[in-house]
């Protein structure tokens, strides 16, 4: 059975007790996690696994948030994937806004905001399949993680420039020739 607001905690118990403490496990979908890079698939449930202790003046959340993530490899473009496990330490408040603290309204704790932040925050803006992709040829275009190509690198350009610049031997020779006799 999947509830509407799977991220909303009831707080009104647990506030009447600077201390106490309540453990939840809450899991949904939320649109919208994606950056340039990688996002969380369509269908894909967040977990916030936290600890909620009543404070003064509103509940402080600690805990871990997790979630998949997908997205292509930037080196060889295939698939690449991978879960986030993210450290979280908030706090919401009566006076919260999103932005120093979260907003405690009607004795509600809604985690959804702060899943949120903490997965857009981390999602890969550039990932890779794996640590040591080889990336695809820039000549052939095969990618290096399964095939040897063979293609070398033309003369680097700027070296080329450089070779332009010297100095012609005969100059050279013609100053070095001046020194003897002289002293
Ligand atoms: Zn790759
Ligand atoms: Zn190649």
């Amino acid at each position: 059975m999947r509830s509407g607001r799977p991220f909303v905690v009831l707080v009104a118990q647990l506030r009447r007790a600077v201390g106490t403490r309540q453990h939840e496990r809450r899991q949904g979908e939320i649109e919208g996690l994606d950056c340039s890079g990688s996002s969380v698939p369509e269908g894909a449930t967040p977990v916030a696994e936290v600890v909620l202790e009543a404070v003064l003046g509103g509940v402080s959340v600690t805990g871990a948030v997790r979630a998949p993530w997908a997205g292509a490899c930037r080196r060889c473009l295939t698939p690449a994937s991978g879960v986030l496990t993210l450290a979280v330490r908030e706090l919401y408040t009566d006076e919260g806004d999103g932005e120093e603290t979260y907003p405690l309204v009607d004795h509600e704790v809604d985690l959804e905001p702060l899943v949120r932040d903490a997965v857009l925050l981390e999602l890969p803006q550039a990932p890779l399949c794996r640590s040591d992709c080889q990336g695809l040829c820039p000549f052939c275009g095969v990618n290096r993680n399964d095939e040897v190509c063979g293609c070398e690198a033309p003369p680097d350009p700027r070296w080329s420039a450089l070779d332009a610049l010297r100095v012609p031997e005969g100059r050279v020779e013609s100053e070095s020739s001046s020194s003897p006799g002289s002293s």
